[in-house]
């Protein structure tokens, strides 16, 4: 046994996991803690600073299936009709999504959440929809949409508003209308 190649490792393995394990920590302390104010009616700076639950969601339109061949039975390796959808839950200020993510899905993860995070493909909690809609609104209200890239969508290139429109209406679909 070669006592100086395992000290090596062992120490080639802390100077790469510490700090990966530590921004994870930190990661954890700060990121996944809730911003808002703490008294909403009083003009107060302290924060909430509740622990953050998070839950992601995949919206497919419903002709679309979970697999490396797509309709038209190509192969291929991402699913470009896709809606991720991230929210937070805090235990004193509810549900509120905090990311509308339009860009394209790689069938791997697809199919791996399929696999092992099948919940993540329906969305019937009457909260998650409220907080979806809210953001929508929000968006179309400050412009937010416009930011998005009209690229990423496999939708021939027409108006911005009609691809937000069509992927709204998709979206209602898979949803169960609102
Ligand atoms: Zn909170």
């Amino acid at each position: 046994m070669n006592v100086q190649l395992i000290v090596g490792t062992v120490i080639t393995v802390a100077i790469v996991v510490a700090p990966a394990w530590l921004s994870y920590r930190i990661y954890k302390r700060i990121g996944r803690r809730c911003t808002e104010k703490k008294d909403k009616y009083q003009d107060t700076k302290e924060f909430c600073g509740c622990n953050l639950r998070r839950v992601h969601k995949i919206l497919l339109p419903e002709d679309e299936r979970i697999s490396f061949l797509s309709q038209n039975g190509r192969w291929r390796c991402w699913i470009r009709r896709s809606i991720k959808l991230t929210f937070t839950i805090c235990p004193v200020h509810g549900v509120k999504c905090v990311k509308i993510d339009f860009d394209i899905l790689s069938v791997f993860h697809a199919l791996w959440t399929n696999w092992f995070r099948k919940e993540q493909y329906t969305m019937q909690e009457k909260k998650l929809i409220d907080a979806f809609w809210t953001k929508v609104k929000q968006l179309h209200a400050s412009g937010g949409h416009k930011t998005l890239d009209g690229q990423t969508t496999d939708t021939p290139p027409i108006s911005l508003s009609s691809i937000v429109e069509s992927v709204f209406e998709e979206l209602s679909d898979v949803m169960g209308g609102e």
